[in-house]
């Protein structure tokens, strides 16, 4: 089959969007100028993660000037970790770069991007917003997170939540994207074995028309699934070595405490061992250590139970046929 869509592209360019009709005329002849500049052969697919506003009409539109441009449309506004898992299923390029409708990502980067994935090998390269153009509250509160992030994940970037990213395809299609977990693809990326992640200074502009999509709570949904991610890359394939763990620690302090308590009424006598703090530290520890562990079998049931729980993302093989579905 020699169709369009079956010859592999240089790049394919992936935008989330949610309301951005006014932006969008801009970016795509942005993109197409820079594209056809670099001689590049590339696809930008448009997601509408379901505006209310004219942004798919604009969609269509550029379609039908430029097939290159390609859309999505979602039924309602689903989120962008949503929107971007979608459209990595259908992208096509070698190099897969994601970036914002908005125009605070500038296309100009794209073949610098470019060239650092196909030339020097890395998996991921992240955009890094140095000078950024966002309210002073946002810009102050991200660096902190990012602090955390780094720390957390053991992934070293300065700006994990960058919209402008460049993938190598292969990255794309054996990764989920799903919740709110956009926000650290670089770490989910990392657990599935891709370790060749960088960074590269973006220009970063203010938003011309429309507002954020995100508010305030993305701080404390950001940090939420801070935890969750590292738990789930961690422990997701035995989550009774976490929780079990900490289940047998809480059971053996409380029984330590009940043993000691029981060992001085029987034996010296001691009067009124309810009446002490200690015993009932003793019964606390002892009754959430048995939670842990109850909650630890119960995520091992889960796991093993399910249709994930033996797929392994192969790198190459040698001497046998290599499954070329996820290529
Ligand atoms: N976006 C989306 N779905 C949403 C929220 C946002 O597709 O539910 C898109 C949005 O249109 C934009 C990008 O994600 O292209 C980044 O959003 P925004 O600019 O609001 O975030 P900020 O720059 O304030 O972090
Ligand atoms: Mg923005």
């Amino acid at each position: 089959m020699t169709n369009y869509e079956q010859v592999a592209l240089d790049i394919s360019i992936v935008v989330p969007l949610f309301n951005e009709d006014e932006s969008l005329m801009k970016l795509e002849s942005w993109i197409r100028s820079v594209m056809e500049e670099h001689n590049f052969s590339y696809e930008i697919i448009m997601i509408d993660d379901g505006s209310t506003d004219h942004s798919w009409e604009v969609v269509t539109q550029l379609n039908e000037v430029n097939p290159a441009v390609k859309g999505i449309r979602f039924r309602r506004n689903y989120g962008k970790s949503a929107a971007l898992n979608t459209a990595f299923a259908s992208c096509n390029g070698r190099v897969v770069i994601t970036m914002d409708a908005d125009l605070q990502d500038s296309p100009d980067e794209i073949p610098e991007l470019y060239r650092m994935i196909i030339e020097e090998k890395y998996d991921i390269v992240s955009g890094w917003k140095k000078k950024r153009f966002d309210s002073f509250i946002k810009n102050n509160t991200s660096k902190v997170y990012n602090q955390v992030a780094r720390w957390v994940t053991g992934v070293k970037l300065n700006d994990m939540n960058c919209g402008l990213k460049a993938y190598k395809k292969e990255v794309v299609k054996s990764i989920e994207v799903y919740g709110e977990m956009h926000r650290y693809i670089p770490a989910i990326a990392r657990w599935a074995g891709f370790r060749k992640i960088g960074e590269k200074v973006v220009q970063h502009r203010a938003r011309e028309f429309g507002v954020s999509k995100f508010g305030i709570e993305r701080f404390l949904n950001g940090f939420l699934d801070l935890m969750s991610i590292t738990f789930v890359g961690k422990f997701g394939k035995k989550p009774m070595h976490f929780l079990g763990t900490l289940g047998a620690i809480n059971f053996s302090i409380g029984f330590i405490i009940l043993i000691y308590l029981s060992i001085l009424k029987l034996f010296f006598d001691v009067a009124k061992i309810s009446d002490r703090p200690l015993f009932f530290v003793g019964i606390l520890t002892i009754i959430v250590g048995t939670q842990l562990f109850i909650g630890g079998f119960l995520a091992e049931l889960i796991s093993r139970s399910s249709p994930h729980r033996n797929q392994y993302l192969e790198r190459e093989r040698l001497g046998l046929n290599l499954d070329l579905q996820n290529q």
